[in-house]
């Protein structure tokens, strides 16, 4: 796969940390490409961040030279999500959330998708 992005790594950035492992997590995932981990405060009974490893600031940065890397990410999703405790299709589920921007509640910027599931009621959504 070959991946083109912006600087791989900001050093003010929590989530570059968290891949450098300067910062703990739960890992979910990892690969050389991406990473995957718990939200540290979630509100779903599954509650995990998929997270390319490059410094990529939100959705509204991705072009056609990351398409392999965004495709490789949603490949990931419905295998992760099963691994973490998600009920399968289609009693079951789970939402896939990339908040993008100030609208989109975004609170850091490196672009991050939430995977949310497992049985209800959630504390939001
Ligand atoms: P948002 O940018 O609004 O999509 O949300 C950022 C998410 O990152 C929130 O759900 C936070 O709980 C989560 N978060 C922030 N810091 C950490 C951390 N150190 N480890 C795991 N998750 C985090
Ligand atoms: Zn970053």
């Amino acid at each position: 796969m070959s991946v083109h992005t912006h600087s791989e790594h900001d050093p003010n950035c929590i989530f570059c940390k968290i891949v450098a492992k300067q910062i703990p997590s739960k890992v979910v995932y990892e690969d050389d490409h991406v990473y995957a981990f718990h939200d540290i405060n979630p509100w779903a009974p599954v509650h995990f961040l998929l997270i390319p490893k490059a410094h990529i600031p939100s959705m509204a940065h991705v072009g056609a030279e990351h398409a392999a890397l965004m495709g490789h990410m949603m490949a990931l999703v419905p295998r992760l999500a099963l691994q973490e405790g998600c009920t399968p299709y289609p009693q079951g589920g789970y939402r896939l959330m990339a908040n993008t921007g100030v609208d989109g509640g975004q609170e850091v910027h490196h672009l991050h998708f939430h995977v949310l599931g497992g049985s209800r009621p959630w504390l939001k959504g």
